[in-house]
C-alpha cells in the first residue's frame, strides 16, 4: 500500500492526469471550474463539523472512525481538483508549496521566548535603538 512516505507528488499528478484523460475529461477541467471544485469541496469537508461544538469536533475526528474516513474523502477531493489545476496550469506544486512557506515564515516569524537568554538579547538590542 503506498503512503505519504513512498509517493511523491509527480506521480499522484500523473494519476490524476490519467483519471480525467481516460474520462475526457480535460474539457471540464479548467482554471475556473477546478478552482470552484476546491472551494465546493472544502465547504463539504467544513460540512461534517457543521453544528459540532470545538470540543466534540476536536474529539471526534479523533475517535470516530466514521467521521474520519468521510474526513479523508472529502481532504482527498480537496487535494485532488488541486492536482489537477496544478496540471492545467503547469505549476509545481512542491516549489510552490515551499516558497509560500518561506514567504509565511518571514510574514509570521517565530515567537520570541522568553528564556533569559533571549530576554537578555532583547533587552540589548532595546538599548541599542
Ligand atoms: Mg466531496
Amino acid at each position: 500500500m503506498q503512503s505519504d512516505q513512498t509517493t511523491t507528488v509527480q506521480y499522484l499528478k500523473e494519476q490524476m492526469k490519467t483519471f480525467v484523460r481516460d474520462r475526457d475529461w480535460e474539457q471540464y477541467h479548467t482554471s475556473k471550474n477546478l478552482a470552484s471544485s476546491v472551494a465546493i469541496e472544502a465547504a463539504e469537508l467544513l460540512e461534517l463539523f457543521q453544528w459540532l461544538t470545538v470540543e466534540d469536533a476536536q474529539r471526534l475526528s479523533l475517535s470516530d472512525e466514521e467521521l474520519r474516513v468521510k474526513i479523508a474523502d472529502e481532504m482527498s477531493d480537496v487535494l485532488l481538483y488541486l492536482i489537477s489545476l496544478a496540471n492545467v496550469l503547469n505549476i509545481d506544486i512542491t516549489s510552490s508549496v515551499k516558497s509560500k512557506l518561506e514567504k509565511n515564515a518571514s510574514k509570521y516569524p517565530r515567537p520570541v521566548t522568553d528564556s533569559p537568554e533571549a530576554v537578555k538579547q532583547t533587552s540589548a538590542s532595546n538599548s541599542r535603538s
